[in-house]
C-alpha cells in the first residue's frame, strides 16, 4: 500500500490552523525507515495559552455545553461516520506515523475508534440527575454538569484510539478539548480534529496543540483556564503532573503503565492459552499498557507451553508495516529500541533463558524481533519493570496460592489473565488479583462498554464504558424550598 498523504501538520485553536508562535517545528518519524515523514508545528505554553483561551470561549459562552444533548450527540455520529468514510486513510497514516501493521489499524484500532465515538454518542442525552427526598419541605435533586475545559495528553501506541477514548466521553458530557498528542505521533490526531470540523462540532471545542510534554504538556497541566487533566502515559510522568496540578486542585485522571500477571494453569486449554499469551504479549509490538509480560505456567505443563510459545513467536512476520501480510512493524523510536534492547541484555545477564529472538531485525527502522525469555525469576528488571517491547518472560509456578502472592508482588495493577477450565479457580484469581480488568480464558478483549483503568500505580479513575463519564462531569446538588 502506498503511504498516504499527510494533510495537517499545523496547531488547530478554534477553526484556525497556525504555526506555531515560536516559528518551531519538530520531526516526525517514520519508525520503519528512520526517515521523517513531515514537520509538524511545535506549540509551547504561548499556544497552549490560546488553545485554553479558545476552549474556555467555547465552554463558557458557546453553544456546546447548553445545546440540547441529542444534537450534541448527532454530531458526534456524525464525527464517527466522517471516520468511518476515511477508514482507509486515517488506518494507513496511523501506521506510517506509528509503524504498526496496517492490518492491525485497519481491523484493531480504527473500527474501536469508531466504536467508541457512537457509544458515547449515545451517552450524551443520557446523563443526567436524581431527585433525591431530603428531611423537611424541600425539593433536592441534582445535576451533572460538565466539568469544563479538559486537557487531554495522549501516548503514541494507539494514538488515535488513545484520542477517542478521551474525546467520547468529554464531548458527550459538554466539555472542551485541548490535547496534546504525543510528539512520536501528531499525524493521525490533527486529521480526527479536521472530520471534527467537517462533522459540524463547533470551533474550540476541540483544540490540538502538537509539542513535547514538558513544554507544551507541562504548560497545560499549569494552566489555570483548565479545569481537568486526563492523561495516559507512564507514571513518573503521571507524579511530574500531579505534583503540578497541586497548585490549582485540578481533577486528575490517569491510566499509567502495568506489569500484568498472565496464569496458565495445568487444566487450560493449552493451545487457546498459548495463542492468548502471544497475542497478550506481542500485539501492537509488544508496546500496550496491559501486556501480559509476567507469564506464570504452572511447572507441570511448562516445557510445553514454552515449546509452543517459542514456534508461534517464530512465525511472526516482521517486515514493511504498510503491507498487508505483515503482523510486527518496528517500535516506536530510537529511545525504546535502545531501551528494550537494554532489558534484553539485563535478562540475559541475570540468567534468564533467550530462547528465541533477542536482537534487531533487519539493518533500517526500529524493529526487534519476537523475543521469549525462559527461567525468569521474579526479581530480574525483565520480572519486575515495564518494558514495553516483543520481550515475553516465562516464570513457573507450582500452586494457586503461591502464584496470586506473586502476581500482586508488583506496584503495578493495570490487567491479568487466567487460562483454566476450572470456574472455580478462574473466579478465585480474578477476585485475588489486584488489577482493574482481569481476562477469563482470554486477552486484551476490550469494549468501549467495559470500564478500564487501574489499581495501584496503573492509573486513577477508569476510562470506558459509564465510568468514564464521571471523569467528565461534575455533580450539582440543587435544593429549593417548598414554603
Ligand atoms: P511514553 O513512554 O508513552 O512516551 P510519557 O509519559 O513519556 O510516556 O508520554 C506520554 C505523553 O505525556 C506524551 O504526550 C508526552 O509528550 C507527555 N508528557 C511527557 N512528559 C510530560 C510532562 N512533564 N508534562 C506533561 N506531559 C508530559
Amino acid at each position: 500500500m502506498a503511504a498516504p498523504k499527510v494533510r495537517k501538520t499545523q496547531i488547530l485553536i478554534g477553526d484556525q490552523w497556525r504555526d506555531a508562535l515560536s516559528g518551531k517545528t519538530f520531526s516526525t518519524i517514520n519508525p520503519a525507515t528512520e526517515e521523517v515523514i513531515a514537520e509538524v508545528a511545535e506549540g509551547d505554553a504561548a499556544d497552549v495559552d490560546l488553545a485554553v483561551q479558545a476552549a474556555r470561549k467555547a465552554f463558557d459562552s458557546g453553544p456546546w455545553r447548553t445545546m440540547n444533548a441529542r444534537d450534541r450527540g448527532r454530531l458526534m455520529y456524525k464525527l464517527a461516520d466522517l471516520v468511518e468514510e476515511n477508514l482507509e486513510e486515517l488506518a494507513a497514516l496511523e501506521s506510517l506515523d506509528n509503524g504498526k501493521p496496517i492490518s492491525d489499524a485497519r481491523n484493531a484500532d480504527l473500527p474501536l475508534v469508531i466504536d467508541c465515538l457512537r457509544y458515547y454518542a449515545g451517552w450524551a442525552d443520557k446523563i443526567h440527575g436524581e431527585t433525591i427526598p431530603i428531611r423537611g419541605e424541600y425539593f433536592c435533586y441534582t445535576r451533572r454538569e460538565p466539568t469544563g475545559v479538559c486537557g487531554q495528553i495522549i501516548p503514541w501506541n494507539f494514538p488515535l484510539l488513545m484520542a477517542a477514548w478521551k474525546w467520547g466521553p468529554a464531548l458527550a458530557a459538554g466539555c472542551t478539548i485541548v490535547m496534546k498528542p504525543a510528539e512520536q505521533t501528531p499525524l493521525t490526531c490533527l486529521r480526527m480534529a479536521e472530520l471534527a470540523l467537517e462533522a459540524g462540532i463547533p470551533p474550540g471545542v476541540i483544540n490540538v496543540v502538537p509539542g513535547f510534554g514538558p513544554t507544551a504538556g507541562g504548560a497545560l497541566v499549569d494552566h489555570r483556564g483548565v479545569d481537568k487533566i486526563a492523561f495516559t502515559g507512564e507514571y513518573r510522568t503521571a507524579q511530574i503532573i500531579m505534583k503540578a496540578a497541586a497548585e490549582s486542585l485540578k481533577r486528575l485522571t490517569f491510566e499509567l503503565g502495568g506489569k500484568s500477571p498472565n496464569v496458565v494453569f495445568a487444566d487450560a486449554d493449552l493451545d487457546a492459552a498459548v495463542a492468548g499469551s502471544e497475542f497478550g504479549l506481542f500485539f501492537n509490538q509488544g508496546q500496550c499498557c496491559c501486556a501480559g509480560s509476567r507469564i506464570f505456567v504452572e511447572e507441570s505443563i511448562h516445557d510445553e507451553f514454552v515449546e509452543k510459545v517459542v514456534a508461534r513467536a517464530q512465525e511472526r512476520k516482521l517486515g514493511n508495516p504498510l503491507d498487508a501480510s505483515t503482523s510486527q512493524g518496528p517500535q516506536i523510536d530510537q529511545a525504546q529500541f535502545d531501551k528494550i534492547l537494554g532489558y534484553i541484555e539485563q535478562g540475559k545477564n541475570q540468567g534468564a533463558t533467550c530462547l528465541t529472538g533477542g536482537q534487531r531485525f533487519g539493518d533500517k527502522g526500529y524493529f526487534i524481533e519476537p523475543t521469549v525469555f525462559s527461567q525468569v525469576t521474579d526479581d530480574m528488571s525483565i520480572a519486575t519493570d515495564e518494558i514495553f517491547g516483543p520481550v515475553m518472560n516465562i516464570l513457573s509456578f507450582k500452586n494457586i496460592d503461591e502464584v496470586i502472592d506473586r502476581a500482586n508482588n508488583t506496584f503495578y495493577g493495570l490487567a491479568a489473565a487466567v487460562w483454566t477450565r476450572d470456574v472455580g479457580k478462574a473466579h478465585r484469581i480474578a477476585a485475588a488479583v489486584r488489577a482493574g480488568t482481569v481476562w477469563i480464558n482470554c486477552y486484551d478483549v476490550l469494549d468501549t462498554a467495559a470500564p478500564f483503568g487501574g489499581f495501584k500505580m496503573s492509573g486513577m479513575g477508569r476510562e470506558l464504558g459509564e465510568a468514564a463519564l464521571a471523569n467528565y462531569t461534575e455533580l450539582k446538588t440543587v435544593t429549593m424550598s417548598l414554603d
